[in-house]
């Protein structure tokens, strides 16, 4: 169960382990996934003296919480006009309010726990489309005037090429409390900090199967892949929850109908000097488009450029992904067309059809958070955390994300791949035109 072979996996401290569950157990709460929900709400739940079990299939950190772009977004995936018209004025001010309380749990996790990530401040979204400025100059006054977020400038289209090393996007929105990290660094970062508050953390455990009631307790059972009789093992727990994402299967079927994996890809190139002063993106931001399906770019700390772009919607990754990438970062890099690419690799994206969060109690005892829709490096922590306050008693955060409309994909589980294949490959064709 070694990570994906990524940059961040080469580089991260591959001493961090963690046993499998080998022995029936008792915990008062059960978690199933060890991706940043999982493990916020871990943390969270053992500060508050909760007795927790976390159980992870693969490694910690070993699903998207270890492979991703890095990028902490302020907001939510839908801007504040998309709220505001979709769900009225006062929920899409509360959504904001939250989607900043994420991003402060995140500099307070790397704060209060040491956590050594590579953070970095700045992040530019750039515009593809020379129709799109004014859109988006208007969308800073908004930011500034109705959200009091002083953060966010204008960067005109020769501002933002200086900035960035190319001149293909025609403007961008610099916003300086976001910003960017080593996603697995802080992954690992949260679970250590989870373990020493006193949850039990179980790597190469992968759940099964639950049954049972609030009534009457829940069964997890497990398979930690021995041939022997101690490969499953049951967890006995009162609550459950499903902090799976893109990764999870088989296991719950109102959570899987609403939350779709979609497979997505990075390439590192080699060392280029990318973050440093005459170097690509001299200040060091992070980069974010308006494409649809999104290209995002951000130097790394040593100096090399981390560029994702292109999914697949088959979940057969492409044989040579680096290839497949590299067709994308020619498109805003021309001169890196023929870099030298030291890693690359994809992971799920959960997403859902509003590209609103799904975070709620599903029925008494079990709880779920996933489909982040790409904005998860802030909002899975904090969703954590809001199940976490939950269960301790305090509901109020819960019940706003709870509220928010997340309707199954068409299709079901079973043929929603299908549909999303016909609109995305609409959408991927807009971005185009
Ligand atoms: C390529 C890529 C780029 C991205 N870029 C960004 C970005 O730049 N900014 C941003 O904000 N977001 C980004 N995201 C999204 C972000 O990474 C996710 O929203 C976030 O990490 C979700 O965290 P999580 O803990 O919910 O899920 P995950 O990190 O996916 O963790 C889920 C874990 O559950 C485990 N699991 C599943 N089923 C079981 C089971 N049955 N038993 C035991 N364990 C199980 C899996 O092994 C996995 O480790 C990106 C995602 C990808 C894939």
């Amino acid at each position: 169960m070694p990570h994906a072979l990524s940059l961040y996996a080469a580089t991260t401290d591959r001493t961090l382990a963690f046993p499998p569950l080998t022995e029936p157990a008792r915990a008062h709460v059960a978690i199933v996934g060890g991706g940043y929900t999982g493990l916020s709400a871990a943390l969270h739940l053992a500060e508050g003296g909760v007795d927790v079990a976390l159980l992870e299939a693969e490694k910690l950190g070993w699903g998207a919480s270890g492979r991703n772009g890095g990028q902490l977004h302020s907001g939510q995936r839908r801007d504040q006009d998309w709220l505001e018209a979709h769900l009225g004025k006062e929920d899409a001010r509360a959504l904001w309010r939250m989607a900043e309380e994420a991003k402060a749990l995140v500099m307070e996790l790397i704060a209060r726990h040491g956590i050594r990530c590579d953070w970095r401040p700045g992040l530019i979204e750039t515009v593809h489309k020379q129709r799109l400025v004014g859109e988006e100059q208007d969308y800073v006054l908004k930011l500034r005037r109705d959200y009091h977020h002083d953060a966010v400038e204008w960067l005109d289209r020769e501002a933002l090429a200086a900035r960035i090393g190319t001149d293909v996007y025609f403007g961008g929105r610099r916003d300086a409390t976001a910003g960017h990290l080593d996603p697995l660094k802080l992954a690992q970062g949260i679970a250590r900090a989870a373990a020493k508050a006193g949850a039990r953390l179980h790597e190469g455990t992968r759940v099964t199967r639950i049954s049972g009631t609030a009534a009457t307790g829940f069964e997890i059972v497990t398979d930690t892949g021995g041939s022997s009789p101690l490969g499953t093992a049951t967890l006995r727990a009162d609550m459950v929850i499903l902090a799976g994402d893109g990764y999870l299967s088989g296991i719950d079927r109102e959570t899987e109908t609403r939350v779709m994996p979609i497979d997505n890809y990075i390439l590192a190139t080699k060392p280029i000097g990318a973050g440093r002063p005459g170097g690509l993106i001299p200040n060091g931001e992070a980069v974010s488009d308006s494409r649809f399906v999104v290209y995002y770019f951000r130097p790394t700390a040593d100096g090399r450029l981390l560029f994702g772009g292109g999914e697949t919607y088959s979940r057969t990754p492409p044989a040579d992904v680096a290839g497949f990438v590299r067709r994308h970062l020619a498109r805003v890099y021309p001169q890196l067309a023929d870099v030298v690419v030291d890693y690359a690799w994809g992971g799920a994206v959960a997403i859902t059809l509003k590209r609103l969060p799904f975070i709620r109690r599903l029925r008494p005892g079990v709880y779920a958070a996933s489909g982040y829709s790409g904005q998860g490096v802030a909002l899975a922590p904090y969703a954590g955390k809001v199940l976490a306050e939950a269960i301790l008693g305090d509901v109020a955060r819960l019940d706003r994300f709870a509220a928010l409309p997340c309707p199954p994909f068409p299709g079901g589980k079973l043929f929603r791949q299908a549909a999303l294949v016909a609109g995305m490959s609409w959408y991927a064709l807009r971005d185009r035109i």
